[in-house]
């Protein structure tokens, strides 16, 4: 099917994120947007092709030659960014922890409910009972609700199944429901969330799965680009996570780490980790020493934030933001979707609560939520900026000034987002 060129007029405020250096922004580069007023974007085969004013626009001779062939949109003034790229999720479960939700309301803690057999483990049996099809509606709908938000770009990981068939049967659930959907979707494996209770005690025993077992298996049917590890207090130790690693990277995938989120890493850990794996990221990270955060800036692995858990927690500590930010360290912000800490699709309430709590700008959380959150999935080639040559995916805000996005919490301003260069819907 060919498509429509699409051209967005009328655009009161374009950010842009044109590229300002290579890799990922950081320090004051992360508040420079480069926002065009009164701006056009035009769109060909799913790429953008042209940027500027719309005076600029109306002056283009192929646009002039071919102005009926042209679907346009005109924006109302409203303000329009790059489709979010949601670098972190895990949308493959069955049914929302609404127990575990009264508990933590009655008192108990994450790691309390954990020890009951909740947390986690409590979405084994539904994953593992599930066949496919229904993990598949699952994944899709959760897809296309992300995309109402303004999302276009997800990072979908397993970690719910925690046995070579569940597991892999997830990651078959994300690619099934990836290709229905028109965004883009970078599959992750997190075969290394918990040790599931058949391993209680044993969690070398379990270790050895993932990597003789599971890891080979994804690795021969193409099903993940990253491997991640839940490396904390009550999951996998710092050993167990660098020896997932080294498995991971021998059979050719990148790796991640959900990191310091109950607890600090074990001194060296992160330095090594960063010299010898080079993740492409470390996710949590609210507890950090200070020599850590200087090891970072120096590296290319970036730190996102996932404030949606901190919140649904109730804790009152947030990743320290500024002490990242201000040290030059490269940060995203994702929504963590997941049923036990984090159920929003909503990238604007993450960008909220990183303002509100963690001190961010409303310019530093829309760079972390659109290009950082590219480089946090190696996809900042195609996605994360609006300029010539990558990915025409786009979203349109009912609001005048971006500050308006993370100001106004709780209530979806996403009138319409733009795909491949193709509008998903439209509303007032
Ligand atoms: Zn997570």
């Amino acid at each position: 099917m060919k498509l429509a060129p699409l051209l967005l007029t009328n655009i009161g405020q374009l950010l842009t994120l044109r590229s300002v250096q290579t890799g990922p922004r950081r320090g004051p580069s992360l508040v420079d947007l480069d926002i065009i007023q009164n701006a056009a974007v035009l769109c060909l085969a799913g790429k953008i092709v042209s940027v500027g004013t719309v005076k600029e626009a109306l002056r283009d001779p192929w646009l002039k030659k071919h102005r009926k062939k042209v679907t346009e949109i005109d924006c109302g003034g409203h303000v329009v960014l790059p489709g979010f790229v949601d670098s972190h999720t895990h949308p493959v479960f069955m049914q929302p922890r609404l127990v575990d939700f009264e508990k933590r309301i009655a008192g108990a803690d994450y790691e309390a409910i954990a020890e009951a057999g909740g947390g986690i483990r409590s979405s084994l049996a539904g994953v593992r009972e599930a066949s496919r099809l229904p993990l598949t509606q699952k994944v899709l709908s959760v897809l296309r609700e992300l995309a109402r938000h303004g999302t276009t770009t997800v990072e979908a990981k397993s970690g719910y199944g925690l046995s070579l068939e569940s597991e892999l049967k997830s990651l078959e659930a994300i690619r099934a429901a990836a290709s229905q959907w028109q965004g883009t979707v970078i599959p992750t494996f997190l075969g290394a969330h918990v040790v599931p209770p058949e391993y209680s005690g044993r969690s070398q025993s379990y270790v050895e799965i993932v990597c003789k077992e599971m890891l080979p298996a994804v690795a021969k049917r193409k099903l993940a680009k990253f491997v991640d590890v839940f490396c904390d207090r009550g999951a996998f130790s710092e050993i167990e996570c660098s020896t997932i690693f080294g498995a991971a990277l021998e059979h050719g995938f990148a790796v991640r780490a959900h990191l310091g989120q109950l607890s600090s890493p074990k001194a060296g850990f992160i330095e090594a980790t960063l010299e010898c794996c080079r993740p492409t990221s470390f996710d949590h990270m609210d507890y950090v020493r200070d020599h850590e955060v200087t090891a970072l800036a120096k590296s290319d692995t970036v730190v996102t934030f996932v404030p949606g858990a901190n919140y649904f927690l109730g804790l009152a500590k947030y990743p320290p933001a500024r002490k990242y930010i201000d040290a030059d360290v490269a940060v995203a912000l994702a929504t963590d979707y997941n049923p036990g800490t984090s159920p929003t699709v909503s990238m604007p309430m993450a960008m909220s609560l990183a303002c509100t709590h963690m001190k961010m700008f409303p310019a530093e959380v829309i760079s972390s939520a659109t290009i950082n959150g590219a480089w946090a999935l190696g996809v900042a080639d195609r996605k994360g900026s609006v300029e010539a040559g990558k990915d025409a995916d786009l979203a349109i805000f009912d609001v005048r000034d971006y500050r308006e996005i993370p100001y106004w919490f709780g209530v979806n301003r996403c009138v319409q987002t733009i795909i491949g260069g193709v509008a998903l819907r439209s509303s007032a």
